[in-house]
């Protein structure tokens, strides 16, 4: 079969590869029907994650059929759609027992395209497959699915519900990416009554205001904590989420912030942050971070089946998936190419 591979750092190349097979009892092997490229696989080719391996199959978002099922499955068969989780979690470890998926402790958390080989192949065996897939309803929307592999419970679990954005609350989303959109799209359950959007893109502001942004700050166009106070009246926002995972961006959150906010970290961070504990902790002020668990998965699909949300407006490009070097250069030049989202699919069988 056809995977993606890293090669080390600014290296990576589609090549042929043994399809998986079964290891262990709970492993399924799937047919990858479509999948996508994570900022986090850009972070990986720049040297982010020293802790991946050369030779490993890079993604962990996607959709497919099961291919096989080891002995010990018990919730799906050959042929079944499946959502994959990019969390990969055994359901019964502590860890797992506390909700805490993405750290569970029986060889699961972010496994996929990073530990083990992941979704950009035409085969991915999935570890734990009973609690790491998902049954696809018939007659979904597969493509809008394979959002729910990563950046939408990213944005919905790390963004607004550790923000516990609420009705009638100022939201601001710092950074508007796949995930700070997918927050954005999300944070519309809870009636928040302003949502400012801020960026330094101008397509993505104006993509953003079609998702329901209720406002837009270019941080390029001056001073963007003083745009944010003086279109609060001086009070700040109740929820602050940066989704950039620079120090830039989350000090401009701690900037804006109202007395009682939270600041919900997304962002993936590479370096240090200042807190500025001096200031903030007079103001009641809660921060918040981590790695998505994918626990809202069930509850995000039922969103998308009943037309709540729509996440495959996030999908601004696609391409077989044996174009996924191609796919790479327009996700990696984002900003020119006006890229959010990119969708590889695979010939149907
Ligand atoms: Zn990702
Ligand atoms: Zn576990």
């Amino acid at each position: 079969m056809k995977a993606l591979v890293y090669n080390g750092v600014g290296q990576k190349e589609w090549v042929e590869k043994p399809k998986p097979t079964i290891q262990s009892a709970t492993d399924v092997i799937v047919r990858v029907t479509a999948t996508t490229i994570c900022g986090t696989d850009l972070h990986i080719l720049k040297g982010d994650v020293p802790t991946i391996a050369p030779g490993t199959t890079l993604g962990h978002e996607g959709v497919g059929v099961v291919e096989e099922v080891g002995a010990g499955i018990r919730g799906f068969k050959p042929g079944d759609r499946v959502l994959i989780a990019c969390i990969t979690a055994c359901g019964s470890c502590r860890n797992c027992r506390k909700g805490m998926h993405s750290h569970c402790l029986d060889g699961g958390g972010w496994q996929l395209g990073h530990l083990i080989d992941g979704t950009q192949a035409e085969y991915v065996r999935i570890p734990h497959g009973d609690f790491s897939l998902h049954r696809i309803p018939e007659g979904m929307d597969e493509e809008a699915l394979v959002m729910l592999s990563d950046i939408l419970p990213t944005g919905f679990e790390i963004g607004v519900l550790a923000g516990k954005v609420s009705p009638g609350d100022t939201v601001a989303i710092v950074g508007a990416g796949p995930v700070g959109m997918a927050a954005l799209l999300t944070a519309g359950f809870y009636s928040p009554a302003k949502i400012i959007m801020v960026d330094m893109d101008k397509k993505r502001l104006s993509l953003a205001r079609q998702f329901g942004a209720t406002d837009a700050v270019d941080v390029s166009e001056g001073n963007a904590a003083e745009a944010i106070m003086a279109m609060t009246d001086g009070v700040g926002v109740d929820v602050a989420m940066e989704a950039v995972g620079i120090p830039k961006t989350f000090e401009l959150c701690q900037d804006i912030i109202a007395p009682g906010g939270r600041i919900a970290n997304i962002g993936v961070h590479g370096t240090k942050v200042d807190l500025a504990l001096e200031r903030l902790w007079i103001q009641n002020i809660s921060i918040s971070m981590g790695l998505v668990n994918t626990d809202t998965m069930q509850q995000l699909m039922r969103s998308v089946e009943t037309g709540q949300i729509d996440p495959s407006a996030l999908i601004t490009h696609r391409f077989d998936l044996d174009e996924i070097v191609e796919a790479y250069e327009v996700f990696g030049n984002a900003a020119e190419e006006g890229a959010l989202k990119v969708l590889l699919k695979a010939p149907a069988a």
